[in-house]
Formats: structure tokens, C-alpha cells, sequence
């Protein structure tokens, strides 16, 4: 049985999230229009509303590779300019939303959403690479193998075969789309190995993987004339209904934030591919689109969501304040050493230059990223230190600029020759285990909404993601939910052209003053956000501790939302800060409630309360929406993960 989190958790904070009743769907069906049904008008409208957004997108009046975006017959059509349909709308542009598309626009059109330029994302980010089991004396068994240890054995263990069987096959499509990874001299991939994995079999491109992989799926959905790319437009909530006791999702309300507009995007399938959560924290390596809006939305979907209380924190995110050139302005993300540099020999030290990692676990610097984070935590608090030192300079020259050139690079702009000098290192908030519950083929329990990527919880990751496993997942996932969603699709599904959602509107009524505060007080609410999250709900829990951020994360919600009231904002109104502000409330409590909910130590949750494993305790965390409380209270709901049986060797 999972642990499951009941009312009380789940109230639904955002006033544009319409969820209507059965009669409410009825009445709007009595009018319904057919989604094909549409005039060759309103796709010229549509393909001009695209080469708008190409346009934007590469700062040009021509999009590049010459390709044409004249809409084919297969497409759906625009009703009006507020309200666009597209067989499959994905919202999010990194490896997940991307791979996705591509493969689902042999089924249908599709608009993929996203909030900032397409390229901005955690993939383009990511450094250390892909696994895969592409080297013979490698094994599927071996990767699993790995994958569950790293989860502290919360994984599902049908998933983790899934993702480390099908996992080769994705990376050679990457490669057949022309992502270019390093090789050897002998012509053969070159596989880096990483902590928590016991063979080499990490794909990579240097150190800038994730930029190489969205470069190539971006190049590819360029030329797929069946997919349109709707830049700078921001995901406000998802549209649903609800028959008896199924909820559907019908696309999603957007704010095109260069336009101002509200756009409506109606779709037969909508992919949630919006990535992670790592802005609820100070410190985190993620871009600052990482607001978890996707994990918000769903909830107030009433998607199932689980295992929120598995935060992982990369070990080693540069210390600026230990670069000997200071940074004029803060970073918006944490730049992040890969921890490839800790799996090439590099030793962390303390700033008395003892190392410490053996002290606390005998793989030393090769220990999974929770022992690494939880004892560079320790040695900070107990020396009163800001940062560590991670030394790769004992390595040749050579082969530190040429594994690492991009950290070798930013290093030096601030002063420091990593060839020469140790880098000063902190943990910092890194990826989300948990998310929106998603079965083998990314399905999730709201039909026609499914999942892929960090934004998922697919039972791969347990308690613990082991490195260079979730662009993997994320590949995997993608491609496998594009049947069930082309079948889903494939059916007859119809929507009112008067459609019954309330549509979100711009606080234009404002008078300027009222906006400014507004924004000025949603800044300094989401720091002290931040700032809870980090000081109790950080790498080292307790109940009190736990206890104290629930409690502040719920008056200071109620403060902001009290100030907003009092400036005339209106429930139905939105604007981007706002909106992050109320998903990152939504994400935080969720992290907060599904912690206090586990009662043990495991994986990437650690409490001095129960600083133990118990294996009474092994189950994933799950937070039912009211829809299938009861359900789930008798036992009758499957999005527990499968129980997966403790391997022995
Ligand atoms: C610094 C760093 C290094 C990493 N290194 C590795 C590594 O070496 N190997 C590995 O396997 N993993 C690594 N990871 C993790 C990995 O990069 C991510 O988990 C993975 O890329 C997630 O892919 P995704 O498609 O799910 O989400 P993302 O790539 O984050 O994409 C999410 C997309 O959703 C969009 N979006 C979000 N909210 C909205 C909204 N409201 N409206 C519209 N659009 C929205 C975003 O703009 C973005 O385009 C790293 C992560 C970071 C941050």
C-alpha cells in the first residue's frame, strides 16, 4: 500500500484552474463541433501565427533550413486568434518535449509550448551525459543494478528494466538525428563513467551534452513541418473536465508573454514535458524556468502526484564567493561542476586541504550524490566553511581541457586555472526524484495528459536518481507515450466551440502603482520562500524543523495572497511572476508534506528523527486528489509504484 497523503494537502490555490462538473461537460457536448472540422482559412491563420514565432525565435526574418510552415490538410485549425487546436500540444521544449514531438508528429499537429527561448531548459544545461548500455563487457542487469542501489531499492523495478533496455536504442536515434558524442580513437563512443555506476557507459559531448542533444532535436523539429513552436508563451493551467469519476484534459490556457495575450490551446493529447522544481531553493543549478509549474499544474489537474520529498542535491555547484574574481550580479543558477570531474580522480578536500570523503564512506569521492551532499554538508557545518575544494589538477593538463573545457573555461573568467588550483565547491539544488505519477507509457491518471522527464515519476529514480539516468528517462518515456497518445488521439473526441473555462485575464485594470507593488512583493515572497526551503527542508530534516516550514510556507502564502487581494488582484487574473509564485508554493508544500509523511531515512530524504532505513517503510509517497481519495482509501487505485524485491547481490 503506498503511503499516501490525503485532503488537506491538495487545495487548489490558483483561481483560473476551472474544474467542471459532469453537467457543465454535458451542456457544452449538446453544442460540440468536431476538432477536424476546420476551414482552410484558419490554417493559413495558423501558419502565419507560426512563422511569427519561428521568427521571434532565431531574432530573423527568415527561419532557418528554408523549411516551409504552410500548414498540411492533416492539421487541426485556429477558431479565433485567442484560441488555437492542435492534435497534440506539449508543453515544455528540453530532451522530454522535443523527442516527444518529434516522434508524435507522424501522428498528428503539434505545438510545443514553452515559456522562454526554445533552447532554455535544465537538457541544455546538462553536462555529464547519457547512459546507456553500449559497451560489450556492460550488462541491462548491471545498470539496473546500479540504478536501484543509487534508489535506496524505492525504484519499480519493471520501469528501471524498461529505461535501461530501451535506453541504447535512444541514444543511437540521437545519433541518427546528428547529435554528435565524443569518440575514441578507434572510432568507438567514447563512455565516461560517473559516480554510482560500476561501468563505463556515459554518452557524452565534453562536458556540454545537454546542449548537444537540444541542439540536434531542436535542428530536427525545425524541419518536421508538422510541428510548431510557440516560443515565450507560459503554460497558466490545463483544462479539464470530469465524468463521474474520470477527469480529461483538453489542452491548456497560455500567456504569450511578448504579446500580452491569452492564447487557448485546445488538443487531443496534452504532453506535460515542463521539467523540474529547483527554484523552490536558492541555491539550484536549474535555469530559472525550473519554477514547477508542470507539477502545479497537475495537481490542480488532480493528477496523482508522488515522492516529492526526494530533492537531489548536486554535491558540487561552483562557490563564487570562493573564485579569486568576484561576479558583478548573482547568477540566476548555480553554474555545476559534473560530477565526471569527481569520476575522472578528482578528491575533495576541506579548506584545510584534509580529505574528507573517506571518512564518511568507503567509495570516497565515487559515492552516490546523497553521501557526497550529506558530507560536504557535514564538513561545512561543523568548520563553519562556506565551500569545499575539488581538485582535479594532479590530472595531465590535456586531459582536464579536454574532457572539461566548459568548466575549465568559466573557471578562468573568474580568475581560476583548474589545471593549477582546486575548485571551491557547494551542494546546490539539483533535481526533482518525485512528480506527476505516470505509468509505463507516460500516462498519467487524467486521460489525455501525459508525462515525460524530470516533470514525471515514473518509479526510475526510487529515493535517489543515479547520475546521467534522467535524459535517459526522459528519451525513453517520450517515445513511449507516443502510441498510447496517437490512440488516444484516434478517438472520437469533440469540445464545444463555446468552451465552458473561464478564460484567465491581464491585470491591465490595475493602476500602475498596485501592479509594481504587486511584483515587488511576489520577488520578495519567493525569497523568503527560498530561503525557508533551504534552511529546513534542506539536505539534513527533522519533524521540528519540517513542522516550522509548513507552518511559515502556509501564513507567508496566505500573507501574499491577502496583499494581492488588497491591491484589487482578482482570482482569474495572471501574470508570469505571480503565477510561478502560487506553482512554487504549490511545489514546496508538496516537498514539505511528503516529508513529514516518510518516517525513515532513504535515499535522498534524511531526517534525524528516523535516521534509519526501515524496510516496513519502503513505498513510494502518494498524493491523491479528491477525485480518488475514497478510491484510494478502499484500495482500489493503481498508482502505487510496484514493490520491487530487494536484490540481494
Ligand atoms: C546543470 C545541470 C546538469 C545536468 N546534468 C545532467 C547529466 O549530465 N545527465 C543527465 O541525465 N541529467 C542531467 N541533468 C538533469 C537533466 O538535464 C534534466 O533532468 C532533463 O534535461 C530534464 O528534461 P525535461 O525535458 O524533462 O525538462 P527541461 O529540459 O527542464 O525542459 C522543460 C521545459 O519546460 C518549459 N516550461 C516549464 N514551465 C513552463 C510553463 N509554465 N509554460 C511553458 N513552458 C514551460 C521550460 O521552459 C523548458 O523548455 C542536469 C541538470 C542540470 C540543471
Amino acid at each position: 500500500m503506498a503511503a499516501c497523503l490525503l485532503n488537506g494537502n491538495i487545495s487548489l490555490h490558483c483561481g483560473t484552474s476551472i474544474y467542471i462538473g459532469k453537467d457543465h461537460q454535458l451542456a457544452s457536448k449538446a453544442s460540440a463541433i468536431a476538432f477536424k472540422a476546420c476551414l482552410q482559412s484558419d490554417v493559413t491563420r495558423l501558419s502565419t501565427a507560426c512563422r511569427v514565432s519561428c521568427t521571434r525565435r532565431y531574432g530573423s526574418h527568415q527561419a532557418p533550413h528554408g523549411q516551409n510552415y504552410t500548414a498540411t490538410a492533416v492539421l487541426s485549425c485556429v477558431q479565433d486568434n485567442a484560441t488555437k487546436y492542435f492534435d497534440f500540444v506539449v508543453i515544455g521544449s528540453g530532451v522530454a518535449g522535443l523527442k516527444y514531438a518529434l516522434e508524435v508528429s507522424k501522428h498528428g499537429s503539434v505545438a510545443i509550448i514553452t515559456k522562454a527561448e526554445p533552447q532554455e531548459s535544465n537538457t541544455n544545461y546538462a553536462q555529464g551525459g547519457v547512459s546507456a548500455v553500449l559497451s560489450p563487457s556492460d550488462s541491462v542487469e548491471s545498470h539496473m543494478h546500479d540504478t536501484m542501489v543509487a534508489g535506496a531499492y524505492l525504484c519499480d523495478e519493471e520501469t528501471v528494466r524498461v529505461v535501461c533496455t530501451e535506453g541504447p536504442d535512444r541514444v543511437k536515434e540521437l545519433i541518427a538525428i546528428g547529435a554528435s558524442f565524443d569518440h575514441r580513437d578507434d572510432g568507438e563512443l567514447h563512455l565516461a563513467r560517473e559516480g554510482g555506476h560500476s561501468h563505463h557507459r556515459i554518452v557524452h559531448a565534453a562536458d556540454m551534452t545537454g546542449r548537444e542533444i537540444e541542439r540536434a532535436l531542436l535542428k530536427a523539429v525545425d524541419e518536421d513541418a508538422n510541428i510548431f513552436m510557440f516560443g515565450h508563451h507560459f503554460a497558466i493551467d490545463l483544462l479539464t473536465s470530469q465524468d463521474n469519476t474520470e477527469i480529461y484534459c483538453h489542452g491548456v490556457d497560455v500567456l504569450d508573454t511578448e504579446t500580452q495575450q491569452v492564447v487557448r490551446f485546445l488538443s487531443k493529447v496534452t504532453m506535460l514535458a515542463s521539467g523540474g522544481v529547483g527554484h523552490i531553493y536558492p541555491t539550484t543549478t536549474n535555469p530559472p524556468v525550473a519554477t514547477g509549474d508542470g507539477i502545479a499544474m497537475a495537481q490542480r489537474a488532480h493528477a496523482v502526484i508522488s515522492n516529492m520529498e526526494f530533492v537531489q542535491f548536486h554535491p558540487t555547484a561552483l562557490a563564487d564567493e570562493g573564485l579569486p574574481v568576484k561576479l558583478a550580479e548573482p547568477r540566476d543558477n548555480a553554474f555545476l561542476i559534473t560530477e565526471a570531474v569527481r569520476g575522472d580522480g578528482g578528491i575533495l578536500y576541506n579548506q584545510s586541504l584534509q580529505r574528507f570523503m573517506p571518512l564518511y564512506d568507503p567509495r570516497a569521492e565515487l559515492a552516490p550524490r546523497d553521501v557526497v551532499a550529506r558530507s560536504i554538508d557535514d564538513q561545512l557545518k561543523k568548520r563553519g566553511e562556506k565551500y569545499v575544494l575539488l581538485d582535479i589538477s594532479h590530472r595531465p593538463r590535456e586531459a582536464v581541457l579536454a574532457h572539461f573545457p566548459n568548466i575549465a573555461a568559466e573557471c578562468l573568467r573568474f580568475g581560476l586555472d583548474i589545471t593549477r588550483r582546486p575548485i571551491p565547491v557547494v551542494p546546490a539544488a539539483h533535481y526533482m526524484c518525485g512528480g506527476v505519477r505516470a505509468g509505463l507509457h507516460g500516462e498519467t491518471n487524467v486521460r489525455g495528459l501525459f508525462v515525460a522527464g524530470e516533470v514525471a515519476c515514473t518509479g526510475l529514480h526510487g529515493a535517489n536518481r543515479l547520475a546521467s539516468n534522467s535524459l535517459l528517462e526522459a528519451l525513453v518515456f517520450a517515445r513511449r507515450a507516443v502510441q498510447p497518445s496517437a490512440d488516444h488521439a484516434g478517438r472520437s473526441w469533440r469540445i464545444g466551440p463555446s468552451t465552458p473555462w473561464a478564460r484567465p485575464v491581464l491585470p491591465t485594470s490595475l493602476p500602475g502603482g498596485a501592479r509594481e507593488g504587486i511584483r515587488r512583493r511576489t520577488r520578495e515572497v519567493r525569497a523568503e520562500l527560498q530561503s525557508v526551503m533551504w534552511e529546513y527542508v534542506g539536505i539534513v530534516r527533522s519533524t521540528s524543523r519540517l513542522k516550522s516550514a509548513e507552518g511559515r510556507l502556509l501564513e507567508l502564502e496566505a500573507e501574499w495572497e491577502e496583499f494581492l487581494s488588497r491591491r484589487g488582484w482578482k482570482p482569474t487574473m495572471v501574470g508570469v511572476g505571480e503565477c510561478e509564485m502560487r506553482n512554487l508554493f504549490c511545489c514546496a508544500k508538496l516537498v514539505v508534506s511528503s516529508a513529514l509523511a516518510r518516517h525513515e531515512s532513504r535515499g535522498l530524504h534524511y531526517t534525524q528523527d528516523f535516521p534509519n532505513l526501515e524496510e516496513s517503510k519502503r513505498k513510494p509517497t502518494v498524493i491523491f486528489p479528491p477525485s480518488l481519495t475514497a478510491a484510494a482509501a478502499a484500495g482500489k487505485v493503481a498508482w502505487s509504484s510496484q514493490q520491487m524485491h530487494k536484490h540481494t547481490h
